[in-house]
């Protein structure tokens, strides 16, 4: 299990590659964009010149791409992971996407001796570069205890939710949690800076009391300072939204809470904050106001 394929060197998956050099695993990758590439051969890996190319040496091989049909083009297309890992490869998709993609690409993995897993993950940049990120895992017992060493070069909490899916539904739960948390910072630092209270010392205190949150630790500062470097960029959650949408609507539930940061993502996107990072739902809520 030392050689690993990876596919997608982009805002995660370039420090999670990393990860995997320094701990010692021989990583092959590719990635469209070449400043990604290069960055990674910097960084010690071997660079391919196609998703086929990294993938045909590989005992395990992980993909962080953007959405589910890049998912869908990279594992099940015809130059694609499935057609061209040897078998007994273990296949990792970290990416966020729908849960069916998932469940597709599991389905068809068997058939070419390939053992399939999706285990996105929670901690943004920081935690791709610290290498502590959560890791959500759906799949067979067997193939998430095959794939645990790895795992644990990526991450510190790494659990085995449920079958082929399950992780991308745990994902969504986790992206409509941290959408509305920064809703809600967004809210309250519009309230102090509206009242004439100074936000930053508001939002200390907020910090240290029961509306304490990671997200509060990490990122009131730059909200209140208007940064918004990605990180995270607004494109991507509101496509998680629309996955989180979709899974209630498939569970038959209703999730009120979810369709309104769904909205205020929406609209971060229309205003045309679309590549800046999430917190930026604050210029949505600040623009209703001001
Ligand atoms: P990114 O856009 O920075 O990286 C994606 C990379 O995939 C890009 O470098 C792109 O060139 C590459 N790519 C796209 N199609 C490809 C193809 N056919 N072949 C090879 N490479 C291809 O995005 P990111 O922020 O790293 O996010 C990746 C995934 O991780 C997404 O599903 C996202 O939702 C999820 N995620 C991101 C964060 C975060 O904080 N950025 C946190 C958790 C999860």
């Amino acid at each position: 299990m030392n050689c690993v394929g990876f596919v997608g060197l982009g805002i995660m998956g370039g420090p999670m590659a990393a990860n995997l050099i320094r701990a010692g695993y021989t990583v092959t990758g590719f990635d469209l964009v070449e400043e990604s590439v290069k960055r990674f051969t910097e960084a010690g890996g071997q660079a391919a010149a196609s998703v086929a190319d990294a993938v045909a040496g590989a005992d395990v091989v992980i993909t962080m791409l953007p959405d589910s049909p890049h998912v869908e083009e990279v594992a099940l297309g015809p130059d694609g992971v499935l057609e061209n890992a040897k078998p007994g490869t273990l296949y990792i998709d970290m990416s966020t996407v729908r849960p069916d993609t998932s469940r597709r690409v599991a389905e068809a993995a068997p058939a070419r001796g390939v053992r399939a897993l999706d285990a996105p993950v929670s901690g943004g940049e920081k935690g791709a570069i610290d290498g502590t990120l959560s890791i959500m895992v759906g799949g067979e017992a067997a193939d998430f205890e095959a794939a645990r060493q790895v795992l644990e070069v990526l991450g510190t909490t790494i659990v085995h939710v449920g079958p082929a899916g399950a992780g991308q539904t745990v994902k969504a739960a986790n992206q409509l949690v941290v959408g509305g948390v920064y809703a809600l910072v967004s809210e309250a630092i519009v309230l102090l800076e509206s009242s004439g209270v100074d936000a930053r010392k508001g939002m200390d205190v907020l910090a240290g009391g029961l509306a304490g949150s990671r997200i509060l630790d990490l990122k009131r500062e730059t909200m209140i300072n208007r940064e918004f470097k990605p990180g995270f960029r607004i494109d991507l959650h509101h496509k998680d939204m629309g996955i989180a949408v979709a899974a209630a609507r498939e569970a038959g539930v209703a999730l009120p809470m979810t369709g309104l940061v769904a909205q205020l993502i929406a609209a971060a996107r229309a205003q045309g904050h679309g590549s800046l990072d999430h917190s930026a739902l604050l210029k949505v809520i600040e623009r209703m106001n001001r």
